[in-house]
């Protein structure tokens, strides 16, 4: 794994597991498949429906989750993205939303420079994650 300069990180980027809200998809999941696709697990922090907050890679280390960001970034994935029928949706729960947002806060004490974005703000990302606009909804943070 890379090292991540703390010095570095510009963005907070929020993407989703682009996964169906009303299909869990466990930790152990999202770590597998970052594992088998890229070696490591692609994301510093997971929020489940239920609200849980898993940090899954120290900050010292870059994930692997948005091409050409990945030295200046903290990834955060929530999990859901999609609705019942497969459509790109804000699908997050009462209970993600509050965790988010918490998490959100506590980095910006420490990356108080860093913009909050989500990854389909990235230039050149033809993706609709995290179904929301980060920048728009945390603008006050
Ligand atoms: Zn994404």
């Amino acid at each position: 794994m890379k090292e991540l300069k703390l010095s570095n990180i510009k963005y907070l980027v929020i993407h989703c597991s682009a996964t169906k809200a009303n299909q869990p998809f466990s930790v152990e999941s999202l770590v597998t498949t970052g594992k088998e696709k890229f070696g490591q697990c692609s994301y510093h922090y997971y929020i489940t429906r239920k609200g849980f907050v898993f940090k899954l890679l120290p900050l010292s280390v870059q994930g692997v989750h948005v091409s050409g960001y990945n030295s200046c970034s903290v990834g955060i994935c929530y999990e859901g993205g999609y609705d019942a029928n497969g459509h790109p949706a804000d699908t997050r729960t009462e209970t993600q939303r509050t965790a988010m947002l918490e998490l959100l806060k506590d980095l910006k004490t420490f990356f108080p420079t860093a913009r909050i974005v989500g990854h389909c703000e990235l230039p050149g990302v033809a993706k609709s994650c995290p179904c929301f606009i980060p920048s728009k909804e945390y603008a006050s943070l």
